[in-house]
C-alpha cells in the first residue's frame, strides 16, 4: 500500500509590496524583444512572446527552462526592458502626494530634522503600544510637510506640483512657467529620498521603495497562465 505524506504550514501573515527592477530581473529566464510569436513552421521564435523558455503548451513539446512537459512546468517569468520608464497609473495619486513632501533637489522630507526626530520617536511609540502605526499619523506628516515651501534640509525653493489624470505631472516654477515632469524625472527624485524619510511616510522602503511605481522592465507571465485569446 502506498502511502501518502502531506506536509501543512500554517501561514504567518502575507505581506504586499511592489517589484523592484532587479526582482524582475532575478526572476526573468529570457529578455523578450520581439512582438512576434510564431514563425512559419508554427515553431515558437526566440526571445518572442511565446520563447519555449517561459513554458510550453502542446503535450510532447518541453519546456527549454526546466525540461519538463506542460504538465509538469509550473511556467516561468520573461521581461520586456522598456526603453524609457512608464509611470504605474495605479499608483499615480501616491506619487502625486509623494512629491509634494520630498526636496526637489535633495529627496528629504520638507521637515526640519528637529521634527522628523520627534516623529521618529512618537512613531517607535505607537508601534510598541498599539503593535502598528495608524493611518492618521502618516496622512498628519503629509499635511505637514506639505506647508513648506522652502527644503529646510537644503534650502531649495518647493514648486506647486499639478496632477492631470491619468499621469501628467507638471511643476510650476517662479516665473510663472510650468515643465512637464517626466517619469525618469520623477524616478531620479524618488531615488534620492532616504528609507529613513521613507518611513516616516508610511512607506515600507525593503518592500516598496517609490521608485518602483515607475516602471522600467515589464515581467512577461508564462505562457501557461496567460488567457486564451482563441
Ligand atoms: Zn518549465
Ligand atoms: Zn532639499
Amino acid at each position: 500500500m502506498a502511502l501518502v505524506e502531506e506536509a501543512y504550514k500554517v501561514i504567518d501573515h502575507i505581506k504586499f509590496g511592489i517589484l523592484s527592477p532587479q526582482e524582475i530581473r532575478r526572476l526573468s529566464v529570457v529578455e523578450i524583444q520581439t512582438a512576434d510569436t510564431y514563425d512559419e513552421d508554427g515553431a515558437a521564435i526566440p526571445s518572442g512572446l511565446m520563447d519555449s523558455r517561459l513554458g510550453v503548451l502542446e503535450p510532447g513539446q518541453r519546456c527549454k527552462t526546466c525540461s519538463n512537459t506542460s504538465v509538469n512546468c509550473p511556467g516561468h517569468f520573461g521581461r520586456i526592458e522598456l526603453a524609457v520608464p512608464v509611470i504605474h497609473v495605479e499608483f499615480a495619486e501616491i506619487i502625486y502626494n509623494l512629491l509634494q513632501v520630498i526636496c526637489r533637489n535633495c529627496g528629504r522630507i520638507l521637515l526640519p530634522e528637529k521634527t522628523t526626530k520627534s516623529l521618529r520617536a512618537r512613531m517607535e511609540r505607537l508601534k510598541k503600544m498599539l503593535g502598528n502605526v495608524p493611518s492618521l499619523f502618516y496622512s498628519r506628516v503629509f499635511e505637514e510637510a506639505k506647508k513648506n515651501h522652502e527644503c529646510p534640509w537644503c534650502g531649495t525653493k518647493q514648486y506647486k506640483i499639478e496632477f492631470t489624470k491619468p499621469t501628467i505631472f507638471h511643476e510650476y516654477t517662479e516665473e510663472g512657467g510650468s515643465q512637464r515632469l517626466s517619469a525618469s524625472m520623477i524616478r531620479e527624485r524618488f531615488e534620492r529620498v532616504p528609507d529613513e524619510d521613507l518611513e516616516l511616510l508610511g512607506f515600507d522602503p525593503k518592500h516598496a521603495r517609490p521608485e518602483w511605481m515607475i516602471i522600467q522592465v515589464l515581467p512577461v507571465p508564462p505562457v501557461y497562465v496567460r488567457p486564451s485569446i482563441t
